[in-house]
């Protein structure tokens, strides 16, 4: 049995799917998504601000949407719904990384696994720390 705490809410809750949402949080996310879709479908290409006054659903939380790509925006969209890769800052369509920052991001995990046992971090710091000391 796996126990987590709600990310919304913040109860208790066993979990039973990949999700961090108790049963009363999913079901009312659920409600806001397809409200969200909806109103995607009617305006395809509302403003983040437009679809959240709309549907009174939280922009941070249809930004989640987008990000678990859920929900399919048009790319002329995209810009206004604020979703920026979160390494580099650079616009992106779904997700959370950029094409180019999720390779980068795959190696660095690939070379930690190989070495092991830090995680990438230490790999970064200590490029740094060969990096100065070269010169
Ligand atoms: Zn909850
Ligand atoms: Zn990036």
């Amino acid at each position: 049995m796996t126990l987590a705490k709600c990310k919304r809410c913040g109860a208790i809750f066993q979990k039973v799917i990949e999700r961090d949402l108790c049963p009363a949080c999913l079901a009312k996310e659920e409600e806001e998504f397809q409200k969200v879709k909806e109103f995607f479908r009617r305006h395809p290409k509302a403003r983040l601000e437009e679809v959240s006054e709309a549907t009174g659903v939280e922009k941070k939380v249809i930004l989640e949407f987008v990000k678990e790509g859920r929900l399919q925006v048009a790319s002329e969209v995209q810009p206004v719904l604020e979703l920026f890769c979160e390494r580099c800052g650079r616009p992106i369509l779904a997700g959370r990384l950029c094409e180019e920052c999720r390779r980068k991001v795959a190696q660095l995990i690939q070379s930690g696994e190989k070495k092991k046992p830090s995680g990438p971090d230490f790999y970064f710091k200590d490029a740094l720390k060969k990096k100065k000391e070269q010169g």
